[in-house]
């Protein structure tokens, strides 16, 4: 008999070999039949949940698999079709589902964006004047098919009312009790059925509960989880919480429903205390979350078996269940795929599938005894005691720079104002002078020769002729177009973080180690396990290169401290902020270095700075310290004379824009296109008085931009901006354009400043 409950809260979709990327990107370019399609993704779903059947885990969600996303899921279950798409009534197509997600020629694909501070992006849902309906019962579905194919009796998981309505758009904000009351009936029919059907647990996910939220929030939630819970009595729900602690803990746990998920990992260790301080509720179980599901270290168990004896300190053991902190899809499925990986870093590992053993673990040594796990919770203590003492997490100097890290100087000697004067007399550039944002198209022909030399196929000198063979070549062209700053085109990078990755000590690939980021595109995170330093220039032979080439400035190119943080996993046994100070005193010295080498404009993009802002109010403004600290850290080592740029691919500036006024940064380079011209509106009431390119064209399109089109955009820009200050640049990177409209684009861009000036 056991007490102690099992659970998960959702499972990686991709599959061991990314299998459901595969399926879907041949079912997309036509190369599958829907049947087949769906066939084999059938076998994925049905897969995943053998395998946490076998694990031995209690509760075995279902309905958390999507073709794409869970929102886009949810959303089409109510029938919320944009307009745009014709949509008729009844269950919504397999085709129609995938045109939301991805767009069709004539209409464009719904918003994606990121999933509370997560990597991963959900199509953002439209509600605009559409009468939710419910149009297909999926967690019924799903809970059938796992019933009926694999003897499992499955916990359906659904994203809660309150968290759907506030993740998406077309209502306003005073308008939410009115929106999410007209879903209430339909939740309440899935949950009806469910419990007919015999389902004992739902999990209801409401991680919009970990975020700030307000009074009047909170008593929407009183009212909702009452209605549902007169409405269908019978059935268990779970209300699940993730990725921070809840800031109302006494409301949020009297709520009428029958179990509530806690993030124990990620809570700073205010649930705990909450819960220590108010106690918990007699009626509900207590659904734990104490492994990590965000990142992909081995847990120490005894230190999880000691959070556990302060829970059951409050809740007992038979209403108590284990969990990982968050659903797995932000990890990857399994380590036992890592041949090539070193041991030590190996055995301190843990994806998705090793973090289900951990929980069924902890379950066993909560229920019979630590004793019971003995065995397993020091080889826990061993692994991680193996990597922390390994060299790789011990370099004296690292370390000790980090103790003297207020040796090092994180101010320009002198204001940016003083430096603009100095900057114009050593640059001379005309005014509105032109440049791009890094890289230049990384063709076929690129990819190739990459890929041969990876394979050993081409020598390294060869490789490094074609690098050089094509940066001749765009430096050919820029002089042809008539830019006034060049850049080297970044032929030789696969990715700006994993390029740098692969040379600064304290990074290690995996093989197999992908997460799913939007749609089927997945990503591989670099992880950070080891101290990070220097060891050789990274950027220094490419830049110089290029700059031997040409009179005109040729930018040196970096990936920021904080960008290469966020996108990557991140070891656990320092603070995240120390590892971003590492990797901007590693980056200092490849600064240091290039400005030593005559390069005389250094750009730090950190086109991810927003990603890992907090979500509750009150950390926002340490983090945006400490990321602003970390990117000085790496920028301000240098002269005055040289230019510091830094790049950034979002315009939605409206909470940062006093921390990217505190990177003083010489120029920096944002995205507009994108933004409607609310960019501007904040430039209205900042004066922003640093070097600043707007974007003029968007890159994410293969158009040709009109002359019109950007001369309207530089003239609305100047309305505010000191034409002193101004720079005109693209909106992000080339790499992913075609050589001939890239040409084209840029010729029209340059043209247009031109015009510009003469009439300035
Ligand atoms: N320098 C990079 C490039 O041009 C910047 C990419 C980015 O902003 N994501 O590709
Ligand atoms: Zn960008």
């Amino acid at each position: 008999m056991t007490m102690v409950k099992s659970s998960n809260l959702g499972y990686p979709r991709i599959g061991e070999n990314r299998e459901w990327k595969k399926t879907l990107e041949q079912f997309w370019t036509g190369k599958l039949e829907k049947e087949t399609f769906l066939q084999q993704m059938e076998e994925i779903r049905l897969s995943s949940l053998q395998k946490q059947k076998e694990q031995g885990i209690d509760f075995i969600p279902v309905g958390d698999f999507s073709l794409y996303d869970h929102v886009l899921d949810t959303a089409i279950m109510f029938g919320l079709v944009p307009k745009r798409f014709e949509y008729t009534g009844g269950k919504v197509s397999l085709e129609t589902y995938f045109d939301i997600a991805r767009g069709t020629k004539g209409a464009v694909a719904s918003e994606m964006t990121k999933w509370f501070n997560t990597n991963y992006h959900y199509i953002v849902p439209e509600l605009d004047e559409a009468v939710p309906t419910l149009v297909e019962n999926r967690p019924l579905q799903f809970y059938k098919e796992a019933k009926q194919k694999l003897d499992i009796l499955g916990k359906p998981v659904i994203l809660g009312p309150i968290t759907f309505v506030k993740l998406s758009k077309g209502y306003k904000d005073n308008d939410l009790k009115t929106v999410v009351d007209q879903f209430v009936p339909l939740y309440a029919t899935i949950l009806s059925e469910l419990q007919t059907e015999g389902v004992e647990w739902v999990q209801i996910d409401e991680p919009i509960l970990a975020t700030t939220i307000s009074e009047e929030e909170i008593s929407i939630f009183q009212d909702v989880y009452k209605q549902l819970n007169e409405a269908v009595p019978h059935i268990n729900v779970i209300l699940q919480t993730y990725f921070e602690s809840i800031d109302h803990y006494e409301e949020v746990t009297s709520l009428p429903v029958q179990g509530i998920g806690l993030d124990f990992v990620h809570d700073n260790n205010q649930n705990l205390s909450a819960l220590k301080k108010f106690g918990f509720p007699q009626d509900k179980v207590l659904a734990a979350g104490i492994i990590d599901g965000r990142n992909i270290w081995r847990a120490n168990l005894e230190d999880k078996i000691s959070l556990l004896s302060e829970i059951v300190d409050v809740v007992t053991k038979e209403r108590l269940i284990l969990q990982p902190s968050s659903s797995l899809l932000h990890v990857p499925v399994t380590v036992k795929s890592e041949e090539t990986l070193e041991e030590v870093l190996k055995e301190a590992l843990s994806f998705a599938d090793e973090k289900l053993q951990e929980i069924v673990l902890l379950t066993k040594g909560l229920q019979g005894g630590k004793e019971t796990i003995q065995k397993e919770i020091s080889a826990s203590k061993k692994a991680i005691q193996a990597l922390n003492h390994s060299a790789s997490r011990n370099n004296t100097q690292v370390q000790e720079d980090i103790q003297n890290l207020r040796t090092f100087r994180a101010e320009r000697e002198t204001t940016s104002e003083v430096r603009l004067q100095i900057q114009d007399e050593t640059f001379q550039l005309p005014l509105l002078p032109t440049t791009t944002i890094g890289s230049f198209p990384q063709t076929q022909e690129v990819r190739k020769q990459r890929l041969k030399w990876r394979k050993g196929e081409l020598t390294d000198a060869d490789y490094q002729e074609y690098i050089k063979a094509e940066m001749k070549k765009w430096i050919d062209i820029q002089e042809e177009l008539g830019l006034d700053v060049f850049v080297h085109g970044e032929f030789e990078r696969t990715d700006m973080v994993e390029y740098f990755g692969e040379k600064l000590a304290g990074f290690q690939f995996t093989k197999f180690g992908w997460v799913q980021s939007y749609g089927s595109r997945c990503v591989k995170p670099p992880l950070i396990y080891g101290d990070v330093s220097f060891q050789e220039p990274m950027t220094v032979k490419e830049t110089v290169y290029a700059q031997s080439l040409t009179t005109k400035p040729v930018k040196g190119m970096l990936t920021g401290p904080i960008t290469i943080l966020n996108w990557s996993f991140v070891r656990d046994d320092i603070s995240r902020y120390e590892v971003a100070n590492q990797i901007a005193l590693a980056l200092r010295k490849e600064v240091e270095v290039l400005e030593e080498n005559g390069i005389r404009m250094i750009q730090v993009d950190e086109p991810a700075i927003r990603e890992g802002l907090p979500l509750k109010q009150e950390k926002k403004e340490s983090y945006l310290d400490a990321a602003v600290y970390a990117f000085k850290l790496a920028t301000t080592s240098v002269q005055n004379e040289t230019q510091i740029h830094t790049h950034m691919c979002y315009s939605d500036f409206k909470n940062i824009i006093d921390a990217i006024t505190a990177l003083d940064a010489d120029v920096i380079s944002i995205e507009t296109s994108r933004s409607h011209g609310e960019l501007i509106h904040a430039f209205e009431e900042h004066t922003y008085d640093k070097g600043i390119g707007l974007g003029v064209y968007d890159i994410h399109s293969p158009r040709v931009p009109k002359l019109e089109e950007l001369t309207r955009n530089i003239d609305r820009a100047l309305q505010v901006l000191n034409p002193k200050l101004f720079w005109i640049n693209p909106d992000c990177g080339l790499k992913t354009r075609g050589m001939d409209e890239t040409i084209a684009s840029l010729k029209v861009m340059v043209e247009a400043a031109k015009q510009t000036r003469e009439r300035l």
